[in-house]
Parts: C-alpha cells; sequence; structure tokens
C-alpha cells in the first residue's frame, strides 16, 4: 500500500476534472482526495503501486475534452492508515498562484438534447450549462474558478440543481454556472425605449418569440451574448441589412452572419474539410470562407465587394433558441442536422469602434437609435470579450486568427523554456490592440481590445492589465512598449514602469511582428524576417511597413525596405487610395497625368502640387497597395483599414491563377539595403483595362518580387527559415503564393497561428523581445569578473 500527491497544472479547473478523478478513483478502487487550489488541481490517492501507475496514465489520458493539462508532477508520501473512501475537498486558495481559468465553451451536444427535450426540466431554458460546456472566463472575477468568484454567485440554486452540483457522478457536479428556470438567470425583451422588466418565461410574451417576431419584420435588436452584445438583423432582408449599416454608421466594413448548421451555409459559400472543422470547433469562431457566385444575392449587403464571408454557428444555448423557435420549436434534435433558411446577421454591438457593450443599461442608453428592440438577460458579463475571428489555411492543419478573443481567451501560448524566465506585460500598438502577459514559459494574450483613438478603449486596456495580471498574479519584471512615443499603449506601459519602478523596453514595430512567429513556433535561431503592414515607427523615426529584416533575438538588423513612396497630404493619403496612385504616377515621372486621372477628385490638383515638392515618404507594403488600387480607381476612399487591398485581393480570387511572364520589378542597393521597387508592375497597372487580370497579375508579380528579395537575402545570411508577418498576410493569395515560391527555393516559411499576423499579436512579439533583452543584461559582461 503506497500514496502519492499528484500536482497537475494547466486548464483544470471548471472543466468537470475533479469529478473526472472521483470517477477514476472510485473504478480503480484507490482511496484519498483531490481539490482546486491555486497552481491547479492537487490530487493524492493511495492504492497497489502498479493501479497508481495506472491511475497516473488515464488521469492524462482520458481526461476531459476541455481540459489542458500542462504540468503532471508526482511524488510519494506517508499513507494515512484507516482512510475510507475518496473525496473531493474544499478549494484552496492559498500558496503561489499558477492556474488558468478556461475559455467560454460552447453548448455540448448533452445539454442541447436537453434543451430541446420538453419532458426536460430546462426545456428551452437559455442558460443551461454543465462542466463540459458554457460561460467560464467572461463570468469569472479572480481564481479559483468557484461559483462565488463568478457573476453566478447572486444566483443561488434550487435543491434540483444543488443536488446536481453535489453528485460526484453527475454531469453538473461542481458546473459553477448550473441554473434552471426556478434558480437561475432570466432573459426579457423589451422594444427601445422601455425600461427593463424581466418577465418570466412562460408567458405569451415569450423573449425569443419576441425577438424572432421583430427579426422577421425587418428589425433589428441588441442581443445579449456570452462576451457582449451582437446587433443581429435577418441576413436575408436587404433593407434591415442596409438599415443596420446606416444606423451603425458602419459604412462597408463586412457583417458576419450565423446560420443554424453546416447544412444551412452550403448555399452561401464554399466550404472545404478545414472550413467545416473551423466552424465546429468548441471556441466557434467566425470563419472566413469564399464567397459562392449567389452569396450577395442570397445576402444582400452582407460583405459587399469582399471575396469572402464570415460565417459562424450558433454557440450560446439562447443562440439555438432562435434557429429552433424560426423552426416552429421542434422536439428533439434532428431539425439541427437540416438545413434551416434563417440567416442573423450577428455584428458587435459597439457603436463608432467603442468597447464592445456588456451592459444592460449601457445597451440601453447607447443603442438607441441603432436597435429597435433588445433580447437581455440578467447574467452580468464581467469581461468583454468579442467573437473571434480565423480563416483556415489551405495547406495547414490549424487555422490563422484574424481577431483572437472569444473561445481562445485566456488560454496559454506554450513558449520555449528560457533560462531565467522573466515575467513580462507587453502593451502592443495603437490598432487592434491587444496585452500579453508572460507568466514562466507561457504568454497569455489578451482577448482583442480595439484601437486606441478612442477613450473608451483606453480605459478598456487599463482593465485589461489589472484584470490578467490580477487573474494570473503576475508581477512583471518589466514592461514592453512600441518605440512611438504617442501611442497610449506606450505612455501606459512608461506611468506602470515608474509606478511599479521596472523598466520600460521600446520595440521596435517590425521586430515585435517577427518575433510574435518566433514565440509561438519557439524558435531561437536567426531567421530572415519579412514584415509587411500598414505602418509602424522605424529606428530611423521613418514609416515603415515593408521591411526585409535579420533578427536573432533581442538584435534586429534592416536589411532592406520597399521603394519609399510619398504621402501626399499624410494621414490622408493613408485612407485616399486615389492619393497613392497619384504618387505612383509622379514616382513614375508621369505626374502630369494626375490631374486628367483623377479629375472627379476636387483636390487632384493640390496633390500634383504637392507631389512636386518632398512630401513625407513611407516603406509601407499597404500603400503600395492602395496604390495599386488608386490607378485602377478601386477605391479612391476607404472606410476602414485595409479595405483597398482587400478589394484587390477579392478581385484577384474572382479572376484565378495568373501566370506570369516577366518579373516586375526592380532592386536597388544605393542605400546599404537592399531596395525592392514595384514600380514596373504598376506602370502595367495603370494601363490596365480588366481591373480583375490587372489585380491577379499585381499579386503575382508581388509575390514573385518577395521571393526573389528575400531568397537572395536568405542566402547572402546563409538563414534557411523566413518568417513572415504583419497585416499584409492576412491576404490569402500573398500568403499562399509566396509559401509556395519560398518552398519552391528550399526555405521554410514560419508564419503566425496561434496570434493573428497583424498587430492584434504585436504584443506578443514584444514580450518575446523584451523577455530576451532581460536576459541579455542577465548575463555577466565578458571580462568583468
Ligand atoms: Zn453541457
Ligand atoms: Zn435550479
Ligand atoms: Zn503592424
Amino acid at each position: 500500500m503506497i500514496r502519492r500527491r499528484l500536482r497537475v497544472t494547466g486548464i483544470v479547473q471548471g472543466v468537470g476534472f475533479r469529478p473526472f478523478t472521483h470517477r477514476l478513483a472510485h473504478a480503480l478502487q484507490l482511496t484519498g482526495w483531490v481539490r482546486n487550489d491555486a497552481s491547479g488541481v492537487t490530487i493524492e490517492v493511495q492504492g497497489d503501486e502498479s493501479v497508481l501507475d495506472t491511475f497516473a496514465a488515464r488521469l492524462r489520458g482520458d481526461a476531459p475534452p476541455s481540459a489542458q493539462l500542462d504540468t503532471l508532477d508526482i511524488e510519494s508520501c506517508p499513507p494515512e492508515v484507516g482512510e475510507a473512501g475518496f473525496d473531493i475537498l474544499d478549494s484552496d486558495a492559498s500558496g503561489a498562484q499558477r492556474a488558468t481559468i478556461g475559455p467560454d465553451l460552447c453548448i455540448c451536444p448533452a445539454c442541447l438534447a436537453e434543451l430541446f427535450d420538453p419532458a426536460n426540466r430546462r426545456y428551452r431554458y437559455a442558460f443551461i450549462n454543465c462542466t463540459d460546456c458554457g460561460p467560464r472566463y467572461t463570468i469569472a472575477a479572480r481564481l479559483p474558478y468557484d461559483r462565488a468568484h463568478t457573476s453566478m454567485a447572486r444566483f443561488a440554486q434550487c435543491p434540483a440543481c444543488l443536488n446536481e452540483y453535489r453528485a460526484p457522478d453527475a454531469r453538473r457536479f461542481h458546473a459553477e454556472p448550473n441554473a434552471c428556470p426556478v434558480c437561475g438567470p432570466q432573459l426579457s425583451f423589451c422594444v427601445a425605449g422601455d425600461e427593463i422588466e424581466p418577465q418570466p418565461a412562460d408567458t405569451s410574451n415569450d423573449p425569443i418569440a419576441a425577438t424572432l417576431d421583430c427579426l422577421r419584420h425587418g428589425g433589428i435588436v441588441a442581443i445579449k451574448g456570452l462576451g457582449g452584445f451582437h446587433l443581429a438583423c435577418d441576413a436575408r432582408n436587404a433593407a434591415a441589412v442596409e438599415r443596420l449599416r446606416a444606423r451603425k454608421q458602419r459604412e462597408e466594413k463586412p457583417f458576419a452572419v450565423m446560420v443554424a448548421n453546416l447544412a444551412s451555409l452550403t448555399e452561401l459559400a464554399e466550404m472545404g474539410a478545414t472550413d467545416a472543422a473551423a466552424l465546429q470547433e468548441n471556441a466557434r469562431p467566425i470563419v472566413l470562407l469564399p464567397k459562392r457566385e449567389i452569396t450577395d444575392v442570397l445576402l444582400p449587403g452582407v460583405a459587399p465587394g469582399l471575396g469572402w464571408l464570415g460565417a459562424m454557428l450558433p454557440y450560446t444555448p439562447l443562440h439555438f433558441l432562435l434557429f429552433h423557435e424560426a423552426a416552429g420549436r421542434p422536439t428533439g434534435t434532428g431539425w439541427l442536422a437540416e438545413a434551416q433558411r434563417l440567416a442573423l446577421v450577428m455584428t458587435s454591438a459597439n457603436p463608432h469602434g467603442e468597447p464592445l457593450i456588456t451592459d444592460n443599461d449601457e445597451a440601453l442608453r447607447s443603442l438607441r437609435g441603432i436597435a429597435d428592440a433588445c433580447l437581455l438577460h440578467d447574467r452580468e458579463i464581467l469581461i468583454r470579450c468579442d467573437d473571434s475571428v480565423v480563416r483556415p489555411l489551405p495547406d495547414q492543419a490549424a487555422p490563422q486568427f484574424i481577431r483572437r478573443a472569444r473561445g481562445y481567451t485566456p488560454r496559454a501560448i506554450p513558449l520555449a523554456a528560457t533560462e531565467s524566465g522573466h515575467d513580462v506585460l507587453a502593451l502592443g500598438g495603437f490598432f487592434k490592440n491587444t496585452l500579453c502577459v508572460t507568466r514562466g514559459d507561457q504568454a497569455f494574450l489578451s482577448q482583442h481590445i480595439g484601437d486606441l483613438d478612442r477613450v473608451a478603449n483606453c480605459r478598456a486596456l487599463e482593465a485589461a492589465v489589472d484584470h490578467l495580471t490580477g487573474l494570473l498574479q503576475v508581477k512583471p519584471d518589466a514592461l514592453a512598449h512600441d518605440l512611438h512615443p504617442d501611442f497610449y499603449s506606450t505612455r501606459l506601459a512608461q506611468q506602470l514602469a515608474e509606478r511599479w519602478q521596472i523598466p520600460a523596453l521600446g520595440v521596435q514595430h517590425h521586430h515585435a511582428h517577427i518575433a510574435a512567429v518566433l514565440a509561438e513556433h519557439r524558435r531561437d535561431a536567426p531567421v530572415i524576417g519579412l514584415a509587411l503592414d500598414g505602418v509602424g515607427l522605424g529606428i530611423d523615426g521613418q514609416p515603415w511597413g515593408g521591411e526585409l529584416l535579420r533578427v536573432e533575438g533581442a538584435g534586429c538588423e534592416r536589411l532592406g525596405h520597399l521603394r519609399p513612396l510619398a504621402l501626399p497630404g499624410g494621414d490622408r493619403a493613408a485612407r485616399e487610395p486615389w492619393r497613392m496612385g497619384a504618387a505612383a504616377l509622379a514616382q513614375l515621372g508621369r505626374g502630369d497625368e494626375i490631374t486628367t486621372r483623377f479629375s472627379q477628385e476636387p483636390g487632384a490638383a493640390a496633390v500634383a502640387q504637392m507631389l512636386r515638392g518632398q512630401p513625407p515618404t513611407t516603406t509601407s507594403m499597404g500603400r503600395w497597395f492602395d496604390a495599386a488600387a488608386g490607378l485602377l480607381g478601386l477605391q479612391p476612399r476607404m472606410s476602414f483599414e485595409g479595405q483597398a487591398a482587400m478589394r484587390l485581393e477579392g478581385l484577384a480570387q474572382a479572376f484565378g491563377p495568373f501566370d506570369l511572364q516577366v518579373p516586375l520589378h526592380k532592386f536597388d542597393t544605393a542605400a546599404g539595403h537592399i531596395q525592392l521597387d514595384l514600380s514596373p508592375a504598376l506602370v502595367e497597372l495603370s494601363e490596365a483595362t480588366d481591373v480583375k487580370q490587372a489585380a491577379a497579375l499585381f499579386h503575382a508579380a508581388l509575390i514573385y518580387a518577395l521571393a526573389d528579395w528575400v531568397g537572395t537575402a536568405a542566402e547572402s545570411q546563409g538563414i534557411r527559415t523566413v518568417v513572415c508577418a504583419g497585416g499584409c498576410f492576412l491576404n490569402a493569395i500573398l500568403a499562399r503564393g509566396l509559401r509556395r515560391a519560398l518552398q519552391h527555393r528550399g526555405l521554410q516559411m514560419l508564419e503566425a497561428q496561434a496570434a493573428p499576423p497583424g498587430d492584434g499579436g504585436l504584443a506578443l512579439g514584444q514580450a518575446w523581445v523584451a523577455r530576451r533583452m532581460l536576459q541579455e543584461s542577465d548575463r555577466p559582461k565578458a571580462g568583468t569578473p
């Protein structure tokens, strides 16, 4: 008879790990106990040595689906004489915090079956959940993950729920958000202007029925979800979509669509096996799917001018109830395999780029004039979390993130174990801000926070700093930030560094982009980095964005860059591609064509004049895309960042593969850097008549040029690994084409997968570089004793 203590870390709280342990111990007839604590779960078991070995093996092998075991340490301890059973002890909150809470999970099949079973006591109950599913991160205030520390604390469980909660072999044993219609949260429906008055679920004034009725009549309903409010409307109703666009002042940004199941999506978009898998992931992200020719006819105005449609499947019981209602309240789950006609626009309710709305009162106040009605509930959202957006990569197993939030945060990204393991807090950039905290050899990237040009988003960043460092109980050794002195993230990093008396380390934008990929791939060897994005401040104080780098830990050398393009009108040039088209003409020595080509632009003459002087310049890849779009007359003005490049991508996709006959680029090594000049491609575009063909030509020429550029640098540096990062790699044609071209040259291309390739992943790279800066300063200098 021997006794062992097992310590488990990872996502092991709130995922049914203790009941699983309990069942396993019973099955193997072992005695002892299990308990949640600050580091995860601790277990003591007693029995035969061989059975204890089996126990440890099955603890890993048979763990619940949403658990994630990072470490399992086993030690011997003295046996307890006369121990009878196996107990689940109360949580122990003392000790150093190593535990992690899990992300929010979509409803599981067992709960879905109960939801549509009229005999079940949770029939049509919008807050049904169990240890395998339901909210986690968005309802948790702090660890350990116990009901008292969540927004469910105010709902006392009824006797029936309490029985389930206490029965070790039940599916709801310690399901912290456990609830039923008798004791749990309630839905309420109100038309705009009404006060909130929760109504009992079984009146004729059913909130789900009322919501569907409003949607069917072309109304816009604000629906409270897991991490915030959505604005919903009937995606097949052109007038409703148009009204939503007008009221949200979103102009042309694409909307995401929710449909009941994969069968309902087939007519709306192209879908391969990897797409289907991504859609059905537990996290239920928005997945970008290639459109069909008929998509824009079936869903008018949902994603105009783009090559893809953002789609997602229902993830909360509430979403499923809307589709169930539309299907006529069928019994059982058979209907979920059949195509359903209802398609809903589900867009984040974040008026004017402000943070996502999470609060009932705030929704009623700030959505006045936008939503016709609200579907509310009284379970508080403690942490704001937008929907995640992913795009499956054709030859890769895991999809790529465009926005990483609900369903993924706060899952850790494992880092390479470093010798020093400094904990760092990185505050990211300006656009699509996220922050990153490291703890030991794990990085925690926050949910998407937003652009820091809004005061409310800056406040949200501050709140996320407090929340994530508090939840993980990390006291950082340093802060990391962008080099741009005016970003709110930079200023906040400096303030916090001052307050906590720790260093604030600036990390160059494109170095951080490359480092983010190195972090998730756990690479330390020197690489060639190709960073292509809209803009980031360079070490020379200039706006960079098309950079060829050699990155080695904390060191970064600029090997080359794109030929600078003039920015006539500064920031306006970054929003008005016609100005970049004009800049390209001037660069081609054809400045006299500007006023005729852009005669419909009142500013054309002034821009032509500006370009005769010495306007500021940038090496940004994004502006080269804008120049291409400007010359083709595609998108004179953009209503959101990257719009012109997305249009070009959509057109190129519609054209199909382009067979490039001759290279359309030049190199110039004058300034000590290898400068890549894409002007020959722009000459072709300036004379093009078929925009689809021209867009395809531009992509082909770009891929060929980049592969040539990178390949030459890789050869001279003796490096075989190329890291590609920056927002431009969200362009699927570019990413796929370049990967093939580099493979052809025998080079390995690494891309972002665990974090977005754009500025949403910047904080991860900043943290990685800062850790290496600290590590290098730890090392004794050569020659010092
Ligand atoms: Zn469940
Ligand atoms: Zn109950
Ligand atoms: Zn960037």
